[in-house]
């Protein structure tokens, strides 16, 4: 690919800026995506952290399962941090009523899972093929319970968890990398769209 990479944001709910600042300083070009000519434009999309149930439900209000779907299936670079990881597990363990996700990432993923009483924490983590550790940011974050053999983790907390996972042009993370400076999974995410 010649020149910088065209990327989106899905930007119907969550912390779509911070993902904009990250790529934007990276070099990307990169536009907002709330529609299927819009999400047809970019070769790499993220999915930001936010509410996962609310995200989903707009996500079908503005017509972009299917084309999301269609998307990953076509091998289209994403890369989910949180309620995004959410939005690309083929199975929620506990879904709100109703919510549905895109799928594509062969796990299982349990919204919230650290609970109400310790729901935001930041921890030093080890991550395969990075040469130094990750300062990652986990705001009601979700954990991988079940990894498939499509997918495979790279990156577990100390107690065994899963949180960040690989599949082919697949990247997520069940913490915010974007609200600690951190830039190696947008990097990595850019090299994935690249080689697309
Ligand atoms: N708990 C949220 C959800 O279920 C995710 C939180 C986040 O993205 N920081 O969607």
């Amino acid at each position: 690919m010649a020149g910088s990479p065209r990327v989106g944001v899905l930007a119907l709910q969550g912390d779509v800026r911070e993902h904009r600042r990250v790529l934007t300083a990276l070099g990307a070009e990169v536009v907002s995506v709330r529609r299927p000519d819009e999400l047809a434009s970019v070769d790499g999309l993220v999915l930001p952290g936010g509410e996962s149930s609310v995200i989903d439900k707009l996500i079908r209000a503005f017509g972009m399962q299917q084309p999301l779907r269609d998307a990953v299936a076509a091998g289209l670079p994403v890369y989910g941090t949180c309620a995004g990881m959410i939005l690309l597990a083929d199975r929620i363990v506990n879904p709100i009523a109703g919510q549905q996700s895109i799928g594509g990432l062969d796990v299982d993923v349990e919204r919230n899972a650290f609970g109400g009483q310790v729901e935001s924490f930041e921890t030093a983590l080890d991550v395969v093929g990075f040469d130094a550790p990750v300062q990652a940011a986990f705001i009601r974050a979700p954990l991988a319970t079940r990894v498939g053999p499509r997918a495979h983790a790279i990156a577990t907390l100390p107690g065994g968890g899963v949180v960040a996972v690989r599949q082919q042009a697949l990247l997520a993370t069940a913490f915010h990398p974007e609200v600690a400076g951190e830039t190696r999974f947008h990097e990595l995410f850019l090299d994935l769209v690249r080689a697309a």
